[in-house]
C-alpha cells in the first residue's frame, strides 16, 4: 500500500530503506559514527567550566 521510503545515510550517503534496522543510517557502524560526532564535540555542548571561565574573562575585559 505504501512504497518503501528510501533515504541517504547521513554518514556515508548510501541509500537506506525504511525497514532497515538502523534507519536512517545504513548500518550499525554509521549509527555509531553519528553518535561519535556528539561525543567528540563536533556539535557544540555547553560546558560548566567554560561558562565559569567566560564569566571571569568578561570582568577582565571591562
Ligand atoms: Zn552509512
Amino acid at each position: 500500500m505504501s512504497k518503501p521510503l528510501i533515504v541517504k545515510c547521513p554518514i556515508c550517503k548510501s541509500l537506506v530503506e525504511r525497514d532497515n534496522d538502523y534507519f536512517p543510517f545504513c548500518s550499525d557502524r554509521c549509527k555509531t559514527n553519528d553518535l561519535g560526532n556528539w561525543a567528540s564535540g563536533v556539535y557544540t555542548i555547553p560546558d560548566s567550566q567554560a561558562h565559569d571561565f567566560d564569566d571571569d574573562e568578561s570582568g577582565t575585559i571591562h
